[in-house]
This record gives C-alpha cells, sequence and structure tokens, in this order.
C-alpha cells in the first residue's frame, strides 16, 4: 500500500511517500519511495525540496500562499519523479498529531467523531494541533476519497499508571484542566522498541527496555513488555532531560525566583525555558551537539560543562528507569545524538555497571548513524543503537487502521 505521510507546521509540511503491508513490515523492508518538504508556506519565495531516490533531490522556489497550493504542488512533484503515476495510487494518508490527549491510545481513521476529539486537544498542544489538523482537512479536500489516519506523539504513552503520570499539584488541576504527565516521542520510542524486539525475535511480553531519544528534544522512556511505564517529558515536553534549547527538570520556584528578579512576563518566561535554555543556555553558544563536542575539545569550559550536564541528566535517568522495571533487557539510544555521538552515549553509561549496563568503547566508535550493539559480551543489559523512523511507524499505522488490523505496541 502506497501511503502519504505528512507533518504539518505552521509554514511547512514535511512528507514521506512510503509502500507498506504486513509482509514488508515482518521483513523490515518497507520503504519510503519519495520524501521532502516545503517551507515558508505563506510567502512568495516558498521551497518545494522533493527527493525520488535514487534520483538526486530537486528543490525549487515559488509562491505558495497556502497548506493547499502547498499540497497539490507535493502531490505534482510526486508525479514529475515517477514515484506515482496518479493521485488514485496513493491509498492512504497517515498524519503525525502531537497531541492525543487522554482520549487516543492508538492511532485513529480520522472521522467526523475523531476530528472534534482531536479539536478538543488543541489546546493542551496549541502550537501544534490546528496546523496537524490543517494538514488533514487540506488533504481531506484534495483527494476525499482516501482514508486519513490520524498518529499521535502522545497515545503510546496512555499505558502509564496514574503513579507515573500524576503531580505532586491538588488533585483538582488534574480533574478540571487535564494537568497530567502525557509524554511525547511516541512513535520514535515505539519504533526503535519494535526494531529491538525485531532484531532478537523477541515478544512483545519478553522485554523491558528503556529508550532514549536525544535530537533537539529529549526523553527517555521505560518499556515493560511492550507497554510504556513512564517517560521523562510531562504535561509538555519541557519536562525532563536537558534538550537543544529547553531545560528539563528544574525547580519551579527558581523560574519564580527568575521572573520576580528580572521582572519578566509569563510570555517572556515561556520563550527563555522553550528558545535560550539547555545546551545552548548553558554553553552561552550553541544548541548544536556537534558544534559543543568541537569546542569542548579546544577546551571551551562552558561548552564542556552543558555536555556533561546533559549526559548526567540521561544517566541520573536510566538509574531511575532502571528501578521503575526492576528488570532491564535493553537500552537503546536514538535520535539526532544518541545516533551519531559516541562520546554522548559513553558518558550517559559511564559508571552503570552496577546495573548490568557495560559500553564497549570500540564498539561504541565504530556505530555511528547505523544499526549496532554497543554494551560488551558480558553487559546484562543489551545497549544497542537504532536509527528512528518516525514515518515509517505512521506508515505502519496507517496501514494497519485502514485493514482494520491491530496496532502492536
Ligand atoms: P530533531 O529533534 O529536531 O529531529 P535530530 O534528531 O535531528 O533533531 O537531532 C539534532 C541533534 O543531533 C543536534 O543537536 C545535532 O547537533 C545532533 N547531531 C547530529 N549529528 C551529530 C553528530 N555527528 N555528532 C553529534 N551530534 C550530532
Amino acid at each position: 500500500m502506497k501511503i502519504l505521510v505528512l507533518n504539518c507546521g505552521s509554514s511547512s509540511i514535511k512528507f514521506q511517500l512510503i509502500e507498506t503491508d504486513s509482509e514488508l513490515i515482518e521483513s523490515n523492508t518497507d520503504r519510503c519511495i519519495a520524501k521532502g518538504n516545503v517551507e515558508r508556506i505563506g510567502t512568495d519565495e516558498a521551497t518545494l525540496r522533493v527527493a525520488v531516490p535514487p534520483n538526486p533531490s530537486k528543490s525549487t522556489t515559488e509562491e505558495i500562499l497556502d497548506h493547499q497550493t502547498a499540497l497539490t504542488r507535493v502531490i505534482a512533484s510526486l508525479k514529475e519523479g515517477h514515484a506515482v503515476a496518479d493521485i488514485s495510487q496513493i491509498q492512504a494518508v497517515g498524519h503525525r498529531m502531537v497531541h492525543g490527549g487522554e482520549r487516543f491510545a492508538t492511532s485513529m481513521i480520522i472521522d467526523e467523531e475523531v476530528e472534534k476529539e482531536i479539536q478538543h486537544c488543541v489546546e493542551l498542544a496549541p502550537l501544534h494541533n490546528p496546523h496537524n489538523l490543517r494538514g488533514y482537512f487540506v488533504a481531506r479536500k484534495i483527494m476525499p476519497q482516501v482514508p486519513q489516519v490520524a498518529v499521535f506523539d502522545t497515545a503510546f504513552h496512555q499505558s502509564m499508571p496514574p503513579r507515573a503520570y500524576i503531580y505532586g499539584l491538588p488533585y483538582s488541576y488534574y480533574r478540571r484542566y487535564g494537568v497530567r504527565r502525557y509524554g511525547f516521542h511516541g512513535t520514535s520510542h515505539r519504533y526503535v522498541a519494535f526494531r529491538y524486539r525485531q532484531i532478537f525475535g523477541k515478544a512483545r511480553d519478553e522485554v523491558n527496555l528503556i529508550t532514549a531519544h536525544l535530537g533537539n528534544g529529549c526523553s527517555i522512556t521505560a518499556i515493560e513488555k511492550g507497554r510504556s511505564v513512564d517517560t521523562s517529558m510531562g504535561f509538555t515536553p519541557q519536562e525532563g532531560l536537558v534538550m537543544g534549547t529547553r531545560c528539563g527538570d528544574v525547580d519551579s520556584a527558581a523560574l519564580f525566583y527568575i521572573m520576580s528578579k528580572d521582572e519578566l512576563t509569563l510570555h517572556d518566561m515561556s520563550t527563555l525555558l522553550n528558545k535560550f535554555c539547555g545546551l545552548y543556555g548553558i554553553s552561552g553558544e550553541s544548541n548544536d551537539m556537534r558544534e559543543l563536542m568541537a569546542a569542548s575539545a579546544k577546551g571551551d569550559e562552558q561548552a564542556k560543562l552543558a555536555i556533561e550536564v546533559f549526559c548526567y541528566r540521561v544517566k541520573k535517568y536510566i538509574g531511575a528507569y532502571s528501578a521503575a522495571l526492576g528488570h532491564v533487557d535493553g537500552l537503546i539510544f536514538t535520535g539526532g545524538i544518541g545516533e551519531n555521538a559516541p562520546e554522548v552515549r559513553a558518558l550517559s553509561c559511564e559508571g552503570l555497571c552496577e546495573l548490568g549496563i557495560e559500553v564497549d568503547a570500540e564498539r561504541n566508535q565504530a556505530v555511528v548513524a547505523k544499526e549496532g550493539e554497543i554494551s560488551t559480551p558480558a553487559s546484562r543489559v543489551r545497549v544497542l543503537v537504532i536509527p528512528t523512523n518516525e514515518e515509517l511507524l505512521i506508515a505502519r499505522d496507517t496501514f494497519r487502521a485502514v485493514r482494520g488490523l491491530p496496532h502492536p505496541h
């Protein structure tokens, strides 16, 4: 089945055309036929980039004033690149939806009822859900006969028990406003956990895993027998690990102190917390791990400190989730940093022998931007690098939803 995967932002659309079905999933040979993006929608300088492997990617700059025109251009470019002969070959569309609140624990075919429920969740993700939904409206208009499926970042974590998702706040805030841990990056954590079990031929209920998605945004999840039982991001993606520009866990009273000292408004503070913290805030120079590693190697103390804080936080969470799970079979690193930075993986696992985690220095150095095991043969916990592929998981879920097949976590 040919599936168009869409990730719509306020002025952008990322897309992939993926061929998948049950057999291809089983043999891990489902593949991306074409991919690309449209940026700066709403201007006369929008760029449309499309790659149909093995051909080199093509980029054009043109006036694209709205998402409908953007998607029409995307589909035309798929025809021009011979990825599809005709629009009718696209059999389903899978949409990345950031927030499904407590209403969605699985991917759903979007009908009137589901659309209404997604609208209810807009309040929880005002910066993302409206744009994700816009992608749906536009795709429905252009392809009215084609089923559309919503795949939520939060759905995987709906299996968390209340002890993991309830905050130590007055309970009424949970009841009245839904303030609780939701967790994000669910498609990534689910994808790498599935792949781990596929590599070792294990059933869902045979393994407990800790999955660390370290990209610009970072989160880590404890997975017990295929179900997320705890995750580091919370009510919003602010909580947990130190990230590119977000601070992760911080004493909430410190924020009030800073606000009063610098006379900051709520808006100022929100900007500070989203854009100027984390690796960027500590180093004072960059949110890019590559640049920080290069600067640190040249003796830059602030860059070194940022990397140390980042890795120490990952290590603390590995310890916490080892305790939450009781027994851990595998630890997986993914995301731009997790896949490409052996130094970060080594530092995050340093001194965890007591927890059964031993990284092999040579293997670790050798696994960059590819799948591979990096633990020593004696390590009780297998440590793996597995490149994430959220679009592939969205395509697989879309296929299963359309065919009425169950969604294995
Ligand atoms: P996003 O969360 O936006 O999808 P990515 O998963 O692409 O982000 O991760 C981006 C991060 O990955 C950046 O901090 C970048 O520095 C880091 N990264 C990418 N390549 C490397 C590398 N070779 N070494 C270290 N870090 C890398």
